[in-house]
């Protein structure tokens, strides 16, 4: 390809939406990436359309409210949806205590209290909403194939600045995600660990989550034929490997809100490291008539968030370039 435009560093869904985003504004873009986007925190995201350990709360709410559109256009794309790992699905939330409803519930379809019958027992509330689920082991080689559509090479490189981008290109773009507390020093990155259990789908079609609960994070997400069970959220813990004793008591867990589970075939174990920040850093800086624009610190929302922060960052680019 002839010289790129743009250098994305990160092929993880960040990088990739941004990527996109670019591409298809016309962009010659380039993505470099230490790891394949198959390898990165993304591909292990459970992963369900829903703002969760991330901020500032008055930004995240407009890009997970572009997600949310542009999902749920591919899911209602029915063609299209399941052959890239993208569904429409009814979810629940549960709380042991009546709250309020939460800031994100206008973007969402479907909107409503639970009913007493909907309620596990032991919790006292519920809200019951539409929302995308995206399969990202389906999803990432999809996207991979529509930057290619789009001539947008993506390259392996690990670099340890971004002087070698900048080098080639105008405009660099970090969607480095954890890696950023190393590529551009920022010490406000850190790892929360989550740790995730698949079974065999079976029946189900209904997203749980319970948050708040008294016995930890618990979600049960159902996607094509698996069904994703979470979940771990340790702050500062960088283990990827499995812990056999969260695996038994995520899915003791699941079963006590969802009794349809027990039993099933379980599939797998994943681990990840959510690229946490105290706010999501998206800006941009000018260095000798260079743009680089930051997009990382996504934590647990990253897939939420990503298609809205591509979209800042391309009107940022375009912005620029004037
Ligand atoms: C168990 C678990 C469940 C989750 N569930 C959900 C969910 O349901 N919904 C949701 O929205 N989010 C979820 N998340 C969070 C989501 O996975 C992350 O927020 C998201 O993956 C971050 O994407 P990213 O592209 O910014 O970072 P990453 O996926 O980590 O990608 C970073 C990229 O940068 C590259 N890189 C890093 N350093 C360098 C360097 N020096 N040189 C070159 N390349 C570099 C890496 O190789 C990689 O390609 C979950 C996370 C975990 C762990």
């Amino acid at each position: 390809m002839s010289t790129p435009e743009i250098i994305v560093i990160g092929g993880g869904v960040s990088g990739l939406s941004c990527a996109t985003e670019l591409a298809r504004a016309g962009r010659r873009v380039q993505v470099w990436t230490a790891t394949a986007p198959q390898q990165t925190t993304s591909s292990v995201a459970a992963a369900f359309w829903y703002p969760y350990r991330v901020d500032p709360i008055e930004r995240v709410g407009p890009w997970a409210a572009v997600g949310y559109e542009r999902f749920a256009s591919i899911a209602n794309n029915l063609t299209l949806g399941p052959k890239v790992g993208v569904y429409m699905r009814e979810a629940i939330e549960l709380f042991t205590e009546p709250v309020p409803d939460p800031p994100w519930s206008r973007y969402v379809d479907m909107f409503r209290h639970a009913t007493p019958e909907e309620l596990p027992p032991g919790y006292r509330h519920g809200i019951v909403f539409e929302a995308p689920v995206i399969e990202m082991p389906v999803y990432l080689p999809w996207m991979v194939s529509e930057l290619d559509r789009y001539g947008v090479e993506i390259v392996i490189r690990r670099v340890d600045s971004l002087a070698p981008a900048l080098d080639l290109a105008p405009i660099v773009v970090n969607t480095t995600g954890l890696g950023a507390r190393e590529l551009v020093g920022d010490a406000r990155v850190y790892p929360v660990r989550g740790q995730t259990v698949r079974l065999r789908r079976g029946a189900l079609d209904r997203v749980l989550i319970d948050e708040h609960g008294p016995h930890g994070i618990t979600y049960v997400i159902p996607r094509g034929s698996d069904v994703v069970l979470g979940g771990v959220a340790q702050d500062h813990v960088e283990s990827l490997a499995e812990d056999p004793e969260q695996t038994v008591a995520i899915v003791q867990r699941c079963a006590r809100v969802e009794p349809r589970l027990v039993g099933a075939e379980q599939l797998g174990v994943s681990v990840g490291l959510r690229p946490c920040r105290d706010e999501v850093r998206l800006d941009h800086e000018v260095h000798d008539g260079k743009l680089i624009v930051h997009n990382y610190g996504h934590g647990g929302s990253g897939v939420t968030l990503s298609w809205g922060c591509a979209e800042d960052v391309r009107q940022r680019v375009a912005d620029h370039c004037g």
